[in-house]
């Protein structure tokens, strides 16, 4: 499928979860199983095109398509986490959100020194979480140069300022505004 087929299969539902934000809802097209397989491979093309030893995607999201990823490239999975759930020892990154910080966490034996790692999230809005995870990852060792997502909204300017922090970006969708 092309990523024009793969676009009609998201679902946009209006105001949520707050006015105005028009919500790109993955539901329909992980409920297609075509669909599903098609972005894995579309990602998983990526990946291997940029050499990932590694997939790391974030909570919840991210852990659908980046663990599927991992899965089709026959490579390992890294969970980077909310806080409060892994239960070995953790680094964490607070970040800021619109309204108020969010924190992300993971396990840093999960990562080997200079071990390539690709993010993978469902979709790029700010850019925040993923700039925040690949922080993270660095801290821990890992060489983090690539992040991959299914949809952008590139009106946010999310994959501009990962750009500015030297990775690079590649999406697959992208829809206007919020
Ligand atoms: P950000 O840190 O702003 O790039 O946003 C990260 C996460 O917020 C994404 O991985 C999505 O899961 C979620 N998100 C933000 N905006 C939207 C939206 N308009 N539709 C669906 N999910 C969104």
């Amino acid at each position: 499928m092309t990523p024009d087929e793969l676009r009609a299969l998201i679902r946009t539902v209006p105001d949520f979860p707050k006015p105005g934000i028009q919500f790109r809802d993955i539901t329909t097209l992980i409920g297609h199983g075509a669909g599903l397989a098609a972005s894995i491979r579309h990602l998983a093309e990526m990946a291997s095109a940029v050499g990932a030893q590694k997939i790391a995607g974030m909570e919840a999201r991210g852990f659908i398509f980046g663990a599927a990823v991992a899965v089709e490239m026959g490579i390992g999975f890294v969970p980077v986490r909310k806080p409060g759930k892994l239960p070995a020892e953790t680094i964490g990154i607070d970040y800021a959100l619109e309204y108020g910080s969010d924190r992300l966490e993971m396990d840093p034996t999960s990562v080997s020194s200079g071990e390539k790692i690709v993010i993978v999230d469902d979709l790029i809005a700010t850019g925040g979480t993923a700039i925040a995870a690949a922080r993270l990852l660095r801290q821990a060792g890992a060489s983090v140069d690539h992040a991959l997502f299914v949809i952008d909204l590139p009106d946010l300017g999310g994959a501009d300022k990962l750009r500015a922090t030297g990775l690079q970006v590649r999406t697959l969708i992208d829809f206007d505004g919020e």
